[in-house]
C-alpha cells in the first residue's frame, strides 16, 4: 500500500509501559527480552469477514474480538499476555474504520498491558491476523492432554449466548430489546479468561477454551488425554436469555465463539480453585467428570442418558 507507512504510524504505533521491548514497530522485525526462567507461549488466529464475523459487525468490535480470541488461547495455556503483531489486509484505506477498529484493538491490549511490536498491511479482501506471545512459569502450562479419571469438568461463565446471537443475526430467533443486546455483546465482545487462566496454573489438569462449542473443544481435551467424560445437562450453565430459548442447550453444547474457558482438575484442588475464582469474579460451574471409559456421555435430570443425536450434533456419532 501506498500509504501504508503514514497508516501504520498513525494507527498503529503506541508508546507502551513495557520495559521488555528493544525494539518495536519500525524496525525489520521486533526485539524483545523475554523474562528468565519462563516458557514462552505463542498463538495466532485469523478472522475473514464474512467467515468468521458477520459483515456487519461494527469495526470497533472487530478490532477487539481479532485481539480477544487470541488472548483466550493465551488464557487456556494459563500464560500472561505480553507481545503481538498485526497482519491486516483491507480493500481499502477507510480512516474512519481505521480509527475504530484500532480502538477496539488498544482497548483491549491496554487492558492487559500488551504491546502491539510490529505487523504487516496489504490490500485485499478484509482479514486480520493477530498473533500473540506471553510467558508463563517453566513447565505449568494447562493441556488438552492432562486430565485424569474422576477430575470435576468445569467451565467459566455461561454458554450458547454468542450462537444466540448468531442465530438471532441470521433471523432464527426472536429476541427483545435486552435480550438482543445482551447476546450481541457476548458476541462481539467475548471477555479472554487471562485471570482464570493464571489462576489455573498448577491446580488444574487440563483446559482449552470453547470457541468451536462445548462438546467440540470437550472432546479435544478427552482425545488428547485418552479419556472419557460424563456430563450432567441440567447443570450446564445457560444465562436467562439462552434457557429461555427452545433448544437453548443445544446452543450451549455445540455453538461456539463463547470463549469461556473448559478445564478439568482433581477433587483436592477444587476449593482452592473456586476461592480462587471467586476472588477474580469469575463464576464457575461444575458439569460433569472425567472417566477412564472412553467416549462423551450427557446425563438428563432424571439420570437418563440423552442420546447425542438429540444434541444435534453428529461429529461425535464414532464417539458414543
Ligand atoms: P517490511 O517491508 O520490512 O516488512 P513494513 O513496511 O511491512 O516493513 O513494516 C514497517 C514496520 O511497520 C515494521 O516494523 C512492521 O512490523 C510494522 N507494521 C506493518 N504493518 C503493521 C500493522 N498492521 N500493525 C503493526 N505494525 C505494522
Ligand atoms: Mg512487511
Amino acid at each position: 500500500m501506498a500509504e501504508e507507512f503514514d497508516l501504520i504510524q498513525h494507527w498503529f504505533t503506541r508508546t507502551s509501559r513495557r520495559e521488555d521491548i528493544r525494539v518495536g514497530i519500525g524496525d525489520d522485525a521486533a526485539v524483545l527480552h523475554p523474562p528468565q526462567q519462563q516458557d514462552l507461549v505463542l498463538a495466532v488466529d485469523t478472522l475473514i469477514e464474512g467467515v468468521h464475523f458477520p459483515l456487519s459487525t461494527p469495526p470497533e468490535a472487530i478490532g477487539y474480538k481479532s485481539l480477544a480470541v487470541n488472548l483466550s488461547d493465551l488464557a487456556a495455556m494459563g500464560a500472561d499476555p505480553a507481545w503481538a503483531t498485526l497482519a491486516l489486509s483491507l480493500p481499502t484505506a477507510d480512516e474512519a474504520w481505521l480509527a475504530d477498529f484500532s480502538k477496539g484493538f488498544f482497548g483491549l491490549a491496554e487492558q492487559y498491558d500488551v504491546a502491539l511490536v510490529g505487523g504487516d498491511t496489504t490490500r485485499g479482501n478484509l482479514t486480520i491476523t493477530v498473533q500473540v506471545c506471553g510467558h508463563l512459569p517453566i513447565n505449568q502450562a494447562l493441556r488438552r492432554s492432562a486430565a485424569e479419571p474422576g477430575d470435576g469438568i468445569y467451565v467459566t461463565g455461561t454458554l450458547g449466548d454468542a450462537g444466540l446471537a448468531l442465530e438471532w443475526l441470521s433471523g432464527k430467533r426472536n429476541l427483545s430489546d435486552t435480550e438482543a443486546d445482551f447476546v450481541l455483546t457476548r458476541l462481539n465482545w467475548p471477555t479472554p479468561r487471562i485471570e482464570a487462566g493464571r489462576a489455573l496454573r498448577g491446580i488444574a489438569h487440563a483446559a482449552i477454551d470453547i470457541s468451536d462449542g462445548l462438546l467440540a473443544d470437550l472432546m479435544h481435551i478427552l482425545s488428547a488425554s485418552g479419556m472419557g467424560a460424563d456430563l450432567q445437562a441440567q447443570s450446564i450453565p445457560l444465562s436467562e436469555t439462552v434457557r429461555k430459548q427452545a433448544g437453548g442447550l443445544l446452543l450451549a453444547l455445540s455453538a461456539g465463539d463463547d470463549y469461556e474457558l473448559v478445564f478439568t482438575l482433581p477433587e483436592s484442588t477444587e476449593a482452592d480453585m473456586l476461592c480462587q475464582m471467586a476472588d477474580i469474579g469469575v463464576s464457575v460451574t461444575q458439569i460433569g467428570q472425567i472417566s477412564a471409559h472412553p467416549g462423551l456421555r450427557i446425563f438428563d435430570g432424571a439420570g437418563q442418558p440423552m442420546p447425542i443425536a438429540r444434541t444435534g450434533y453428529n461429529h461425535f456419532s464414532g464417539a458414543i
